[in-house]
């Protein structure tokens, strides 16, 4: 077979947790031999290392459970056994003298009390004896010949036990003698190891993949394949970031950099042995084996795209007065020197009037507690205490001069409202990492994961208001394309009923709303706030006051508001403050465009016109669609009272058209613009013309159309005389000093105003660089879809001032 490759096959305890899993991977194997000559390396069946560490650390007071316990693990591997391979099968026998050497061992007293490390390597071995036993057995089965081979033979360390150093040479060595490659498939144990006086060692947690390492670099392999439990490198830890992304290729040097900033899927050794060398090495997925994986090579080159995030913890964060600090940090210093792993690891000085912090890993802080505290006792002080803080490093090999990455993440978590308890930054920016609360760091790692992903970026909406409006936009947006972000509706409500979804409801089907629940707002808003992971946009599209009154609550919770109501902006002028205020300090974000002239972009105009510092000094003209359309029928002799059963008929007007006809509507619009520009002013101080008859104020809905038709003649004769002077009438709102004034106004019949059709809008804005003709927007200012695309365009707008 010397023609043939070789090939690692190397399979981690999760690759081996129960029989079908196993038999799994010896199809693996099976499926390797057609081209190649495999060598397996495994670990201990998933979960066995941690139940001997428990052996192990039994005392006195618990030794009676040892029997339980190590009956329970030879009677899981035997169930296994049985499960895999023939009863007949001699590793059977093998698998019962193993067992017996744990309880010989364990019950070892005199090794343990010498030397106790020595005796719990012997101990922790047993997982990954066992297992090979198993898998060579499964191999058999398949009808591939197969020997399972104990590390400890060939692979040389020296005596710190738990975390031995390997010595190569003599490792390489003794490798090529014992795995004669014309032989039947070896199955190696990983993790263990031996030294010179032949005891067994163990080369550390996770340490059967560096193991495979050195087994591919002896045997000159050109391929090694690491079976895990997750789709290859991903971009962060699942547990963590459930959107984490499999990472397609990354280079040796990638992979150690990653390991050197705590990312965890490869044991940070695994490749060190075959560095120079040209093996490929490929992690896969045992529970998703289609998935192809991350493919590590010696050379692949990413080009400045590698961008993950990893997070370590937990720590604790020490925190003392300046003049005991040095002799704290001395101190920590002393207790961790025998403790390699647990340096404290930070020291840092803000000014010389601040207290001192250090964070330190929560377990080296539990194992010295005591120490601690006697220390500050005797130094008659306290120290201040946070815990579970988790280090949230987001690592890019991406090094462009001022491209501010650092910044970019810095914003973006400040625009969440995320405020880092330290941040750690490279010079070169190639990392950065902030020290945060478990449930901060949660959501910082998802954010960056977001903003780094190669996806799109996901954004959750909420739409509240399911009539012409809110369903005209949930068309709209599910005919959206866009290239660069992915909308996910979580819910939509009617004063009725609500429908919720975290994982995003189907827009391509019609409603199902078979699945609502009851709609309740205090339910509502505790599900919206809780649900944090995305940015989340509000859509109001209801015109209800309850809503409008939720701003605040949403805004607190850096929910961001899209709405085409008109209520919250013209509400009294305190509320009005109060949204601002909330936006401001949560870094909310509120986009009211379609309130005023529907889509036509009226409000940004006037901010842009105003953050460019040029001051606003008049804003006048029509803004209600509903008026045009009165006043154009009148001019074509249409009766005022005909003119308005029109305009409800085709669904410009209110249901009860006083609600326009009093100005209302075009009033809330200059509130809005008003305020909009920074204008305290309330609803009352506004003058406002209604076109209400005084009698027919007070009248049911029914009896005032009725009545309508007494004032037609008085219309007639009004338009009559204004079209007699060549003009024409229009319903207008004009803003200046501070004042607003809204009613009828007779116009030239060949100026802008009076040429105005349709439903059309006209805003005319005087500004210090406009003073002479004014900037003119006009436009359809009514209809659903408009008012949808506006409401859209709003949406849009904030994900760009979110990202
Ligand atoms: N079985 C050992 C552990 O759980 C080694 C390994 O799985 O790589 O740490
Ligand atoms: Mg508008």
């Amino acid at each position: 077979m010397s023609h043939s490759e070789t090939h690692i096959l190397k399979f981690g305890g999760s690759s081996l947790k129960n029989a079908s899993l196993i038999n799994q991977s010896a199809n693996i194997v099976a499926g390797h031999m057609q081209k190649a000559h495999p060598i397996v390396v495994v670990s201990a069946i998933g979960g066995v290392t941690d139940t001997l560490i428990e052996l192990t650390n039994l005392d006195q007071k618990t030794e009676h459970k040892s029997c339980r316990i190590i009956n329970d693990l030879e009677l899981r591997h035997r169930r296994i056994f049985d499960e895999v391979a023939s009863v007949s099968h001699p590793n059977r026998g093998d698998l019962q003298d193993l067992f017996g050497r744990l309880r010989t061992t364990f019950d070892d007293k005199s090794l343990k009390s010498e030397h106790y490390q020595a005796w719990k390597d012997q101990i922790l071995s047993i997982g990954e004896r066992a297992s090979a036993l198993i898998f060579s057995a499964a191999l058999s089965e398949q009808q591939i010949e197969s020997t399972a081979h104990e590390s400890s033979h060939f692979v040389k360390t020296d005596s710190t036990f738990g975390k031995a150093r390997v010595q190569r040479d003599a490792t390489r060595k003794l490798i090529r003698k014992f795995i004669n490659q014309s032989q039947a498939v070896p199955v190696i144990t990983g993790f263990i190891g031996s030294n010179e006086k032949q005891q067994i060692t163990t080369l550390g947690r996770s340490g059967s993949d560096y193991s495979a390492g050195l087994i591919a670099d002896a045997l000159d392999a050109d391929h090694l394949e690491i079976w895990t439990d997750v789709d290859g490198v991903l971009t962060a830890d699942p547990r963590w970031v459930p959107d984490a992304e499999s990472i397609e290729q990354l280079s040796f040097g990638d992979i150690s950099e990653l390991s050197a900033h705590g990312a965890r899927v490869i044991h940070p050794k695994t490749i060190q042995p075959i560095q120079n060398k040209k093996t490929t090495v490929l992690v896969k997925n045992s529970y998703n084996p289609e998935h192809p994986g991350t493919l590590i090579t010696s050379d692949f080159d990413t080009n400045g795209s590698l961008k993950t995030i990893a997070i370590t913890g937990p720590f604790v964060r020490l925190q003392i007065d300046q003049k005991y600090a040095y002799d704290l940090f001395e101190k920590l210093n002393k207790w961790s020197a025998d403790n390699p792993n647990t340096k404290p690891i930070e020291f840092r000085q803000q000014s010389e009037f601040e207290a001192v912090r250090f964070s330190l890993k929560q377990s080296f802080f539990e194992d010295i507690k005591e120490q601690l505290s006697a220390w500050a006792a005797k130094q008659n002080t306290l120290f201040n205490l946070d815990d579970n803080l988790y280090k949230v490093k987001k690592f890019s090999n991406q090094f462009n001069k001022g491209e501010q990455l650092s910044g970019r993440v810095i914003s973006l978590l400040a625009k969440n409202n995320i405020q880092p308890l330290h941040t750690e930054r490279n010079y070169d920016e190639r990392f950065i990492s902030f020290l945060l609360p478990e449930d901060e760091a949660r959501r910082a790692a998802h954010l960056i994961n977001n903003a780094i992903s190669k996806t799109k970026p996901v954004i959750d909406l909420f739409i509240a208001g399911t009539g012409a409006v809110g369903k005209t936009l949930l068309n709209q947006l599910n005919k959206l394309k866009t290239t660069d972000i992915e909308f996910r509706l979580i819910g939509t409500c009617n004063s009725r009923n609500t429908l919720w979804n975290t994982d995003g409801i189907n827009l391509d089907t019609t409603l199902n709303w078979d699945e609502a629940e009851q709609t309740n707002w205090d339910t509502l808003l505790d599900k919206l706030t809780k649900n944090q992971h995305r940015d989340l946009i509000f859509v109001d599209a209801t015109g209800s006051e309850e809503v409008a009154r939720l701003y605040p609550k949403l805004f607190a919770n850096t929910i961001h508001v899209v709405t085409p109501s008109k209520l919250a902006n013209t509400f009294e002028q305190s509320f009005f403050d109060k949204l601002q205020s909330l936006i401001q300090k949560h870094h909310s974000s509120f986009n009211y465009e379609t309130t005023v002239g529907a889509g036509l972009p009226v409000i940004s105009t006037i901010e842009e016109l105003q953050s460019t510092g040029n001051k606003i000094t008049e804003i006048s003209g029509v803004v209600s669609g509903t008026m045009t359309y009165l006043f154009n029928q009148l001019e074509q002799d249409v009766p005022f009272s005909k003119a308005i059963a029109d305009a409800r008929k085709k669904g410009y007007a209110e249901p009860d058209p006083r609600d326009d006809l009093s100005g209302e509507d075009v009033a809330r619009k200059f509130l809005t613009l008003a305020r909009t520009l920074g204008i305290k002013i309330e609803r009352e101080e506004l003058q406002v013309e209604s076109l209400i008859p005084k009698e027919l104020k007070d009248v049911d809905g029914k009896t005032f159309l009725g009545k309508l038709s007494d004032y037609d003649s008085e219309w007639k004769q009004r338009i009559r005389s204004a079209q007699e002077r060549n003009e024409t009438l229009r319903y207008t709102g004009k803003l200046k000093d501070g004042n607003i004034t809204i009613g009828i106004e007779s116009v030239p019949q060949d100026s802008p105003l009076g040429q105005l059709k349709g439903t059309d809008n006209l805003i005319q804005i005087y500004s210090e660089f406009y003073n002479q003709t004014p900037l003119v927007i006009q436009g359809p200012g009514a209809g659903k879809e408009v008012t949808a695309a506006g409401v859209l365009s709003d949406i849009l707008k904030t994900v760009e001032q979110l990202t």
